[in-house]
């Protein structure tokens, strides 16, 4: 099958419970975000920009577990910011799993390892030793992280952790081969940490999707490499949307990147040709998504916005209309739908009923509908079955070729940061003392994850000063 079949009887007996009793508007899935810190500042994300102001907030774990209850969607994708900073993470997660949901943990993979090396601390016994053995050979674990699991304290071994489980998947977020992934995510060497983090979650029997968003630079042939890829690492599903031009990721890019938003995000014309190959590759990889959404996504057909049945939830409360459009936060689900003139949103034959609406045709709109069959045609739900219960695409065989197409970028010297960094390193440069952005103190700045924290714009600016020094020398 191509997903598991407990979450296709779930989702399928969800849909029926509210046909049979008519119920107007339900969720299917929950955008839980309990918090919007990140650790990283990709371009055109909309969500740490739109609420810079309130990063420090977060939910309180009941008032994360009372809003799922309340909307009662079989699936939750808890997202944030990074859901991983989220201090409740592990109970949040043990919470929503006592209340028999689906959990996708949408995140940027960089503190994925960590909480997989707490799994195997709380869990390890000599049994282990063959796992753990094949994660230190496979440079996925240090030895002395692996002593540091072998030699757990009472602390650790009681700590509630995040364990496989058939009922949840990690969503490790990648917009494409490394070169790509680590420019939209502006920071060097963390695709390497996403692929060493669902190389870990395979090996420990984890279930992992990866989610991807595609924009007006995302190359189509590109992107059926990264699924080949993804594919020969056993990835178990994926999620592939549209970039949507939020207001705040608009502002923030021309004011930050001095770059015309209009050069990165989509308009539904171009998410048409970009997504030209989804129908093919939904037969050649697992993508998540309906058919009927994969057919709107390559310009088949028409379908009606449903952004109710993926309502998110956030610390200002339910947010209205969508994930993308904020004109309202509700206390109570019911009280949003209530509240909201939905008859205002989406785009009904070619018209936008709200001009913001005009270009997006992002799966957090738009794929419920083609699993509530608005805009129903005949044949929609055989085709619907035929997806969810069809064989699961084989994995791709793990190629050199298929490696090097990988890692095109930081791994072989040529990383967005490549120029910045050989200008920076210039004897010209020492002189001006611009090598301080890279060597503060004498020592590169890590993180956590061992990532080079330093920002591109940060190198940039330090770039474009010293051609200035180059071109007027004192
Ligand atoms: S990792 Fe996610 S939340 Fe963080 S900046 Fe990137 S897109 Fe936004
Ligand atoms: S069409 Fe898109 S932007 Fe408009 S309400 Fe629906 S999901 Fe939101």
């Amino acid at each position: 099958m191509r997903f598991p079949l407990a979450q296709t009887v779930k989702i399928a007996s969800h849909i029926i419970k509210h046909k049979v009793s008519r119920t107007p508007k339900f969720a299917m899935v929950l955008q839980l975000e309990p918090l919007h810190t990140c650790n990283l500042t990709c371009t055109g994300c909309g969500r740490i920009r739109e609420y810079s102001t309130n990063l420090k907030d977060m939910v309180p774990l009941e008032q994360c577990l009372a809003a799922a209850t309340e909307c009662d969607a079989p699936m939750v994708s808890i997202c944030g910011g990074e859901p991983l900073i989220y201090p409740k993470i592990e109970e949040l997660i043990a919470g929503l799993h006592a209340q028999g949901r689906f959990i996708y943990v949408c995140t940027n993979g960089v503190f994925m390892r960590k909480k997989m090396r707490d799994y195997l601390a709380a869990v390890y016994s000599p049994k282990l030793e063959p796992q753990l053995n094949r994660l230190v050979q496979e440079q996925l674990v240090t030895e002395k992280e692996a002593e540091a699991i072998r030699k757990a304290d009472g602390a650790a071994k009681t700590k509630v952790v995040i364990r496989p489980n058939t009922w949840m998947y990690w969503n490790v977020h990648v917009d494409g081969l490394e070169y790509t992934h680590d420019l939209i995510v502006e920071r060097e060497g963390v695709f390497k940490e996403c692929i060493a983090a669902i190389k870990m979650a395979k090996i420990l029997g984890y279930q992992c999707a990866t989610n991807t968003t595609v924009y007006k630079e995302t190359d189509v042939q590109e992107l059926e490499d990264m699924f080949k890829f993804l594919s020969s690492l056993e990835v178990d599903g994926h999620t592939i949307s549209p970039g949507y031009d939020y207001d705040a990721a608009k502002k923030d890019m021309a004011k930050r990147l001095g770059r015309d938003p209009k050069d990165f995000f989509l308009t539904r014309d171009m998410t048409r040709q970009k997504f030209a190959k989804i129908e093919d590759w939904g037969q050649m990889f697992t993508i998540i998504g309906t058919p009927v959404y994969q057919e709107f996504l390559a310009g088949k057909r028409e379908l009606t916005c449903t952004a109710w049945a993926i309502p998110t939830y956030n610390v200002r409360g339910w947010k209205a209309p969508c994930y993308l459009m904020t004109d309202g936060h509700y206390k109570g689900y019911q009280e949003m739908l209530r509240e909201v003139k939905w008859e205002n949103y989406g785009v009904v034959d070619g018209k936008a009923r709200d001009p913001r609406c005009e270009h997006c045709m992002v799966h957090c709109g738009y794929d419920p509908s083609g699993a509530l069959g608005t805009n129903y045609q005949s044949g929609d739900n055989w085709k619907n079955i035929r997806y969810n219960f069809g064989s699961k695409p084989k994995p791709i065989q793990a190629t050199p070729e298929l490696q090097t197409l990988a890692y095109n970028g930081v791994s072989i010297g040529k990383g967005h940061l490549a120029e910045a960094k050989a200008a920076i390193n210039s004897p010209r440069a020492a002189m001006n003392g611009a090598q301080s952005v890279f060597q503060r103190n004498g020592h590169h700045d890590h993180d956590e994850a061992g990532l080079d924290t330093t920002q591109r714009d940060e190198l940039l600016a330090k770039v474009d000063a010293v051609r200035k020094s180059e071109v007027n020398p004192e």
